[in-house]
């Protein structure tokens, strides 16, 4: 197996669109927290697939739904009525205070659903010429071209003109801007609780809750992308539930099959109404096998009470985080997050220390050129935290006597 590395290397560059910046890595399997290369080294994954695999890599409960479901049925298309669909549909749905849900493929599917439902109640239901979504800078909602347009940040537009029209961004935890932008044309406002892409940036408790207010007063739909911070990620099953907000819409994706591709779009009854038989579909969406491992992950997510393991583990690992940056205040600028929805950001040497902790083992992944971002399986232990803690530690203790 020695050698394989630059062989997967040289064809990943003549074989594919030039899309992704790798990192110098090739995995070759994975296991719980843990992944491994072709020379059998072994990593702590603390980004677990980019908040994807929240149960960890192969979990054997999953697998099993898999061989098993895989055998009774795989496909079959939305033109029928499917069992494991339905299952699903209930446990989501019972996480929340929504009615009805949508299945996509991926996030940015889950949010062009949300942005057309929006569009859609709007025209049809409300009879209004409303179409415009507020999103906010920094945000990031996907790559198709309505997502990219509703993502708050250029260089994802770079080359991509002309985009959609009826997209507006406005700075975040401004309530101001926001207010000063909603206009008769507009639907919605879109945001993330947490930043995700955007550096780990949560958005200001009282700032959410007077947005909640603004789009009840002004009757315009409020939606939250949920894809990132969703699926017990930061201690509640949904961000949102931390400071009980009660969203029209919200949109999931990432970990809701725990790897598979899948996408989910929870709505209100009410605003449900803007889609008729018709107005949107997902050939996949929702298909059986995909179902029935997200209705594992749910189920596993309540069994192993996860959404309190992440608040608890994610306070360790603060704390943790957050002694560092006193020690070390002339490279640490700060820590933000809530449950296992981390990040670190460096004042000097991001890049640096992200590759040293690579070196020794530890995966994360630095966001905006200077945020380490941790997105461990939920079912990551103390004792994992807390090594990945000391290994930082001797990296920035060394860059400090440098
Ligand atoms: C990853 C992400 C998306 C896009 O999801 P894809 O599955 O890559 O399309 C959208 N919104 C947020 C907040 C994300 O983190």
């Amino acid at each position: 197996m020695q050698n394989t590395f630059p062989i997967l290397q040289q064809k990943d560059q003549e074989l594919f669109c030039n899309t992704y910046a790798r990192y110098p890595l090739a995995v070759h399997h994975g296991k719980g927290t843990r992944l491994f290369d072709f020379e059998n080294k072994e990593y702590l994954d603390l980004l677990a697939g980019i908040s994807v695999c929240n149960l960890g890599h192969c979990h054997p409960e999953l697998i099993q739904t898999i061989k098993e479901q895989s055998e009774k049925l795989i496909h079959v298309s939305n033109l029928f009525y499917q069992e494991e669909q339905i299952r699903l549909a209930e446990k989501i749905l019972a996480t929340t205070h929504l009615d009805r849900v949508f299945f996509s493929n991926s996030g940015a599917e889950a949010n062009e659903a949300a942005i057309k439902l929006a569009r859609r109640y709007m025209q049809k239901v409300k009879k209004r010429e409303a179409y415009e979504i507020i999103t906010l800078e920094g945000s990031f909602h996907g790559r198709t071209l309505a997502t990219l347009t509703a993502t708050g940040q250029e260089k994802f537009k770079d080359g991509f003109y002309p985009l959609p029209l009826g997209f507006i961004s406005v700075p975040i935890n401004d309530l101001e801007s926001l207010s000063k932008a909603v206009k008769e044309k507009t639907a919605g406002i879109m945001l993330e609780v947490i930043q995700g892409e955007g550096g780990i940036r949560p958005l200001s408790e009282n700032y959410l809750v007077q947005v909640q207010q603004l789009c009840r007063d002004k009757g315009i739909l409020f939606i939250i992308d949920e894809v990132q911070t969703g699926m017990a990620r930061t201690g509640k099953f949904w961000a949102h539930q931390h400071l009980n907000l009660k969203p029209d819409i919200f949109t999931a994706a990432k970990a809701l099959a725990n790897g598979l591709p899948m996408g989910a779009m929870c709505v209100s009854q009410e605003v449900s109404q803007g889609f008729d038989p018709g107005s949107h579909a997902a050939t996949f969406g929702g298909g059986p096998l995909v179902s029935s491992v997200a209705e594992k992950v749910i189920d596993i997510i309540h069994r192993d009470k996860l959404c309190s393991q992440a608040e608890e583990s994610g306070n360790y690992a603060f704390n943790l985080f957050n002694q560092l940056k006193n020690m070390y205040p002339n490279i640490i600028q700060e820590v933000r997050g809530n449950g296992l929805m981390l990040g670190i950001e460096c004042k000097i040497g991001g890049q640096e220390i992200w590759q040293n902790l690579l070196d020794q083992g530890y995966i994360c992944n630095l966001i905006q050129g200077k945020v380490l971002r941790l997105l461990p399986a939920l079912i990551i232990s103390k004792k994992e935290l807390s090594g990945f803690s000391q290994a930082l530690e001797k990296i920035l203790q060394s860059f400090s006597n440098k």
